[in-house]
């Protein structure tokens, strides 16, 4: 039983690794004054939530960034994908897709907080750029689809299934407004 400490320290090693995914050493990268350096990360981030959508609890989110090193710091630039779910703002059945967005921030050791990310210890956190990515990304008008009918005003008939025959136009406000240009 003498193995047991050694098996059982590399399993805390393994779940430090994924609790926190998106930190990148950049040491090395740092020696060399415009180095490059290209990781993908995956793993879940908590808290990816705005009033009408959300990346559910457990998703992962993937980031692929390019890291130079410049500097005062590195420059990142990374795609980050995440899947996201909410409700159509239309019809309010189950909305879902995928929130791709590219960002460009920097990390550095110094400057201001509210425009420059932290670099720890030649250690940045991919965390921080793919929160901020999606929480300015997710849908604010999430819609099932986006030719989505809606419900009736009337008679909240969901329209996508049918016409519920209460679809006269005279109360439709883009039509008033063509009547004033007129
Ligand atoms: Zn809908
Ligand atoms: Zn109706």
């Amino acid at each position: 039983m003498s193995g047991q400490g050694t098996v059982s320290g590399q399993g805390a090693e393994g779940r430090r690794g994924r609790r926190h995914p998106f930190r990148v050493g950049v040491a090395a990268l740092r020696e060399r004054h415009g180095g490059v350096m290209d990781v993908a990360r995956s793993g879940p981030i908590d808290g990816l939530e705005m009033p009408d959508s959300a990346v559910p609890e457990g998703r992962d989110v993937e980031v692929e960034a390019r890291l130079e090193a410049a500097g005062e710091g590195v420059m990142v630039t990374a795609d980050v994908r995440a899947p996201w779910e909410g409700t159509c703002r239309r019809c309010l059945g189950p909305a879902s897709g995928l929130l791709c967005s590219r960002t460009r921030e920097f990390y550095g050791d110094q400057g201001d907080p509210e425009l420059v990310y932290p670099l720890r210890g030649q250690q940045l956190d991919l965390e921080l750029l793919a929160r901020d990515a999606i929480l300015l990304g997710l849908p604010q008008v999430p819609l099932c689809r986006p030719d989505c009918a809606g419900l009736c005003p009337t008679c909240g008939t969901d329209r996508n299934t049918g016409d519920c025959g209460c679809g006269e136009r005279t109360g439709d406000p883009r039509w008033a407004a063509l009547d004033q240009l007129s």
